[in-house]
């Protein structure tokens, strides 16, 4: 007999992430209430899903209440890249913690299970590495990354009382740099940033000298993380680290992008912003035993599936 479709609520489903993972939703045949502010998230994105009968979109702010069915909660409504959050601090903390607020209401009155689009960046400038999920993490508490930093770890505290208080079926994913199609073009994120440089033919502009580390993860494996986690029994509640461990550094991204796109684009060295993290690479043994789940996505695969995405959006 053929399973019955699922309603999905999408917070920040008109995003990057979101918007893939509403992708995949529908796919497999569940129905998904996408509620994002289009505050970084653009219609772009979804498009292609506002015809489609399982999917609705609902023009909400999540730091005010909201009043739903559903059968699950996914919550990824949140700036996240670095000039985005910091556009508005106080609003990105409150989409933190007032957001987070609202939507474990929401979890708690249909007892469905939520899960929390958590980040590294509760590591803050990590001292451990790579980083295990026991690692309270080296985090500034009054720095320009702290609105986002603290508001997610924030978030993360009222996501574990809820679990413990009232009994919630929480699902908190540590999500390290994830990079793919329909990332923001002006989001100033490595990635986005050096493709349309290298594509444009304009300086690349490596921040500090290019040593510090990332390890990146391609977009569609990190969805299927999302649904492996939300797959799992309600004992399971994270925190799980999901994310690619092929460190390298920015200064070695920067090469790759060069060649793959076949740019003469030179590389500029630019100040290292404040905070910004030396390395990151995410130890994710807890997501390969317990979601029996690693990414397979090869970077470069990845990232020429990204610089195609952009090279269209640039013709356009
Ligand atoms: P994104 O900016 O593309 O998507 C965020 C979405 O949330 C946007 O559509 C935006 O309009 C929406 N939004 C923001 N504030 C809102 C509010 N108050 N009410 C309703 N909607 C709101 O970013 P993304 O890369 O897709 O990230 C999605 C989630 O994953 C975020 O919570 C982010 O912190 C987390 N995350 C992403 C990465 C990454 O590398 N992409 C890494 C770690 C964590
Ligand atoms: N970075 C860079 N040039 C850019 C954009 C970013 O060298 O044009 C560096 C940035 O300083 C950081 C790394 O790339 O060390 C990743 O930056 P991003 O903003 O993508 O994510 P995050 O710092 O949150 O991991």
């Amino acid at each position: 007999m053929k399973a019955l479709a699922k309603r999905i609520i999408v917070t920040g489903g008109a995003g990057f992430l979101g918007s893939h993972l509403s992708d995949r939703l529908i796919a497999q045949g569940d129905e998904v209430l996408c509620v994002d502010n289009f505050y970084t998230g653009t219609k772009a994105n979804i498009a292609h899903l506002l015809q489609h009968p399982r999917f609705e979109l609902i023009r909400h702010d999540v730091t005010f209440p909201l009043y739903l069915e559903a059968d699950a909660i996914y919550h990824l409504a949140c700036p996240a890249a670095p000039i985005h959050y910091q556009h508005d601090p106080v609003q990105t903390l409150k989409t933190s913690v007032h957001g987070s607020i609202n939507i474990l209401g929401l979890a708690k009155r249909l007892n469905v299970p939520v899960l929390q689009a958590s980040t590294s960046e509760v590591y803050g400038n990590p001292v451990v590495h790579p980083q295990t999920e026991d690692y309270w993490g080296n985090v500034n508490p009054i720095g320009i990354r702290s609105c986002y930093d603290e508001g997610k770890r924030a978030a993360e505290t009222l996501f574990f009382d809820y679990h413990r208080q009232h009994g919630l079926n929480i699902k908190v994913a540590r999500i390290f740099n994830t990079y793919g199609p329909r990332m923001h073009i002006n989001d100033g994120r490595v990635v986005s940033n050096f493709i349309l440089q290298a594509l444009e033919g304009v300086p690349i502009t490596l921040y500090g000298d290019g040593a510090q580390t990332r390890s990146f993860c391609y977009v569609d494996d990190m969805v299927e993380a999302f649904l492996a986690l939300m797959a799992t029994e309600a004992h399971e509640t994270g925190p799980i680290n999901l994310g690619n461990p092929a460190e390298m550094t920015i200064k070695s991204l920067a090469e790759t992008v060069l060649r793959l796109t076949g740019s003469s684009s030179e590389i500029v060295f630019k100040p290292l912003p404040q905070d910004d993290p030396q390395q990151r690479r995410p130890d994710i043994s807890r997501a390969k035993e317990r979601l029996d789940w690693s990414p397979s996505t090869e970077l470069e695969a990845g990232l020429a599936r990204t610089i195609a995405y952009f090279q269209e959006l640039l013709s356009a």
